[in-house]
């Protein structure tokens, strides 16, 4: 059996967490924690980088502080996960979707304006598969009517767009590492401030509505309850698992990049025949191979692929039923426009095993096996 997803695993974490457990520091922003943050923020040039317990809460708090009241409007696709909605339903959004581009399948920026009205506080750009999404046309937008962004990069980790890591161009940026991620440290995320100014109110709101960051700082000579918060620091056990890996952060893109590159080449002649579309990385943007995915003709042929693959070993996955159409989004939001693309397109993807470390032999046995069913 050839899994979908094997979490990341380089060697040297069990290491780094019986480090941290020998330092007595197994809590939040311990040593590890530190060090990831300071990767990311050296790295990636980013202002502010602060781990936490998820991706989803990542999210959770980049939506507090945009600082939403009930009626206010937040942009965002229809085909996304949960997490990206649920933010902003929790800081007392409505949602507002907009359908998606076929090519990447990432929010359709000639689509946001329409969608604006004066309720509008925020866009939410979702960079699908580690894909950007037209940066620089909704900054623009968001400019022009003074709206925040908050880039759910959590599958962009890595990710450039015009040379800029993806996290770092919008307000707040907001990265996962499930396990189903390119890094990964079990649960977790990081939050990305872009603003100095917020700097103080997130890491009162990470630490249960306490200064107590300053206090550690030594600015203030006793820590107390300032403000409404909640906890979103991850252990450090968690942070040194994850720190592993951004050691052997580029050995871990080039590996699965190669793995995407093998399906896109053994791919080409299918799509050349007609019988699938290949996923687009448009000239601005350096993809991370957080996943693969083809398209078939229907949702039907889809089934069809995925049951064939999984008689073969092989397990292949489909991708988001589209939040608009979910009870939760018809309770919390409303599509704008027209379902042009969303919902088709999405019953038409499926996505291929892809992990760090998956062997060229399996790679090759998957893709034999996909050739096998389009072929016959
Ligand atoms: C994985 C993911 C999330 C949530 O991340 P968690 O760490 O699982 O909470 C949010 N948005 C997108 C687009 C994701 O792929």
């Amino acid at each position: 059996m050839i899994y979908f997803n094997i979490p990341p695993y380089v060697g040297t974490e069990l290491d780094y967490v019986k480090q941290a457990i020998d330092a007595h520091k197994i809590c939040g922003d311990g040593q590890f924690t530190k060090r990831c943050n300071q990767w990311f923020e050296e790295r990636f040039g980013a202002q502010k980088v602060l781990l936490t317990t998820s991706g989803t809460t990542a999210l959770d708090m980049a939506a507090l502080m945009c600082d939403l009241k009930p009626g206010d409007e937040v942009i965002l696709p229809s085909f996304t996960f949960s997490s990206t909605a649920t933010a902003f339903v929790l800081a007392g959004a409505t949602l507002v979707f907009v359908d998606v581009r076929p090519d990447t399948m990432n929010i359709d920026e000639t689509k946001i304006e329409a969608a604006i009205t004066e309720k509008t506080r925020v866009i939410v750009p979702v960079h699908y598969a580690g894909v950007a999404c037209e940066m620089d046309t909704i900054m623009a937008i968001a400019k022009k009517h003074g709206l925040k962004v908050v880039e759910d990069a959590a599958q962009g980790v890595m990710s450039t767009y015009k040379g800029r890591p993806l996290g770092t161009i919008g307000d707040f940026g907001c990265y996962s590492f499930h396990e189903t991620k390119n890094y990964s440290m079990g649960e977790g995320g990081a939050l990305v401030i872009n603003d100095p100014a917020y700097n103080e109110r997130a890491e009162i709101l990470r630490e249960k509505g306490t200064n107590r960051a300053k206090f550690f700082r030594g600015q203030v000579d006793k820590y107390t309850w300032v403000d409404f918060g909640d906890s979103y620091l991850p252990s450090d056990m968690n942070a040194a698992y994850l720190w592993a890996q951004l050691e052997k952060a580029d050995e871990i893109n080039n590996d699965r990049l190669a793995t995407w590159n093998a399906y896109h080449e053994a791919f080409a002649p299918l799509e050349k025949a007609g019988k699938v579309t290949l996923p687009t990385i448009p000239a601005d943007c350096v993809h991370n191979a957080h996943m693969f995915y083809l398209k078939c003709k229907d949702l039907e042929e889809r089934t069809a692929l995925i049951r064939f693959l999984k008689e073969k070993g092989v397990m292949a996955v489909f991708h988001y039923v589209p939040l608009h159409s979910a009870p939760a989004g018809l309770k919390f939001g409303r599509f704008d426009g027209v379902d042009q693309y969303t919902t088709a397109e999405s019953d038409r993807l499926v996505r291929l095993p892809m992990y760090y470390g998956i062997s060229a032999a399996d790679v090759a046995q998957i893709c034999e096996a996909v050739k096998a069913f389009f072929e016959v």
